[in-house]
């Protein structure tokens, strides 16, 4: 038998609070050669910290190790593969953070003046017409945060649009495939929610829609491709049936990823759509940084876009605040600027071949990986796919094996899991969407670990259930941890125990 050697530094790492010993410190100053002084007379009462109970006292090395050995438990874009569909987490080039650090741009300030704005202000109008040339819409407001955020704003556009014309109207209709943020936005919003069901290619069925479109309904809000990563074949006619009876099509943008520099949603009918800047235009994300969410609109929607506007007055560039029907603001300052800036980077570094071919890329990759792992996985929706793909895990689940498993077994192979149970039309979803950045052999390691964990499923199930083996901690309590986390750190609370 082998017995598992624990090497010191892979081991449960103790808490700072454990490690603390009085008096120790992360710095050694020689003795003070100047009278001490107490500092609440140096520094006024109010600006001394009372002391914190049992703030840790550690040395300089021990806390350089304990944040360095907590870093490597990340799993990283830098470090492999990360196909979390409907995510978009691809690997994004440097250079734009680069550009993002320059000083100008860092330390500029949202109440610097105007006259000293017109570098950080031109970037803002720059990304504004660059991504209505993209989307093939007519405006674009950058200041939303995040999609759901730019959800938000253009529901409340739709609602500003449709109050003008004499009626909100009651209800969006949403399909079964859609992200949970859609109607969460049109509840938000103040409008009913109706779903839709999908047809059998796991998109809109036109006959059904043109059925219950009447003048209750605002919009229909379509994410394209959809969450199946199939493109909406109809979304013309949908966009003429809504039309017809004067309701709008909101698009739900986060998947541009698969369209850029090849369809313009501008060109099928889409009145007012989001695009996820954190997704398709460089930011980073999945670590609950910033993002960006700009709302692009037909020319019917201007007047109502969030205050302020960039302005261009005799060649200067100000803000415009006298805009009488904005929804009014929707975020502070303007958007999240270095959001904007790797997104103006990125698009530029790129020109329009190269979008259109990181586009491709996407498609080629996710189809790649659909070929390579049909014969193992269910494949429930037959239709093309666009930049991501949707198994079930229909074949495993014979062997009680389900798609948390198979996810689970996937760290064991050194990939971070694919989206598991999402989106719901699909029962037991394994969504993959593995990006245009990844390379063949990457792909190809990923296919073969999938393909090997088919394999036990059928021969060794409960090697795959009890996953992930290689890992500090295996399987968490998840529901006891979302209903009663424990946040705060108590003397007594025995630390977290090693998984053997
Ligand atoms: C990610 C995503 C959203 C939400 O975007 P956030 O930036 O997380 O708010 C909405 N719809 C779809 C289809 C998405 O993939």
């Amino acid at each position: 038998m082998i017995t598992k050697v624990r090497s010191h530094i892979t081991q449960n790492e103790l808490l700072l609070f454990e490690q603390s010993s009085p008096g120790k410190k992360g710095y050694q100053l020689p003795d003070l050669d100047v009278p001490a002084v107490d500092p609440s007379t140096a520094l006024g009462a109010a600006n001394v910290r009372a002391e914190i109970e049992g703030f840790p006292e550690v040395s300089e090395v021990e806390i350089i190790r304990h944040f360095t050995r907590l870093s490597t438990w990340n799993y990283a874009i830098d470090l492999g593969l990360y196909p979390l569909g409907s995510c978009t987490m691809k690997y994004n080039p440097r250079v734009n953070e680069l550009v993002a650090r320059l000083d100008g741009l860092a330390w500029a300030h949202p109440y610097q003046p105007e006259s000293l704005a017109q570098g950080a202000m031109e970037i803002m109008a720059h990304l504004e017409s660059a991504l209505a040339e993209i989307t093939g819409m007519d405006a674009v407001t950058l200041q939303p945060a995040a999609g759901a955020h730019g959800e938000l704003t253009g529901i409340l556009l739709i609602r500003a649009l449709l109050e003008k014309r004499g009626n909100p109207r009651k209800k969006v209709l949403i399909p079964d495939s859609a992200h949970g943020t859609n109607p969460a936005t049109a509840a938000i919003a103040g409008y009913a929610v109706e779903n839709i069901r999908s047809n059998q290619r796991g998109t809109v069925d036109l006959a059904q829609l043109e059925r219950i479109v009447d003048q209750d309904v605002a919009a229909l809000m379509v994410t394209n491709p959809n969450t199946l990563g199939v493109f909406e074949e109809n979304i013309k006619s949908i966009a003429e049936v809504l039309h017809k009876k004067g309701a709008l099509l909101y698009m739900d943008g986060a998947n541009m990823n698969a369209l850029v520099g090849i369809a313009q949603p501008g060109a099928f009918g889409v009145d007012v759509m989001h695009l996820n800047l954190h997704k398709t235009f460089s930011t980073p994300h999945g670590g609950g940084g910033p993002g960006g969410g700009p709302v692009a609109v037909k020319k019917a929607f201007e007047p109502f876009l969030p205050l302020p506007r960039l302005k261009r007055v005799r060649s200067k560039w100000t803000f415009d605040y006298q805009l009488p029907r904005s929804i009014g603001r929707v975020r502070a300052f303007y958007g999240n600027f270095g959001v904007i800036v790797r997104a103006l980077a990125y698009i530029l570094a790129h020109g329009g071949n190269g979008l259109r071919n990181a586009t491709v890329d996407a498609v080629l990759n996710a189809n790649y990986l659909r070929r390579k792992l049909e014969p193992h996985y269910d494949l429930p929706f037959q239709a093309p796919n666009m930049h991501e793909v949707v198994f079930s895990d229909d074949r495993q689940a014979k062997y009680g094996v389900r798609t948390g498993d198979i996810a689970k077994r996937l760290i064991d192979y050194g990939f971070h899991p694919y989206t598991v149970s999402f989106p719901l039309i699909v029962r037991g979803a394994l969504m993959i969407e593995p990006t245009e950045t990844e390379a063949k052999r990457e792909l190809d390691l990923f296919a073969e670990a999938m393909a090997a964990i088919a394999h036990e499923a059928e021969t060794d199930p409960e090697l795959v259930r009890s996953a992930p083996h290689s890992t500090r901690t295996s399987r968490v309590d998840e529901v006891t941890a979302a209903r009663r986390p424990v946040l705060k750190w108590k003397p007594e609370s025995p630390t977290v125990k090693a998984a053997d």
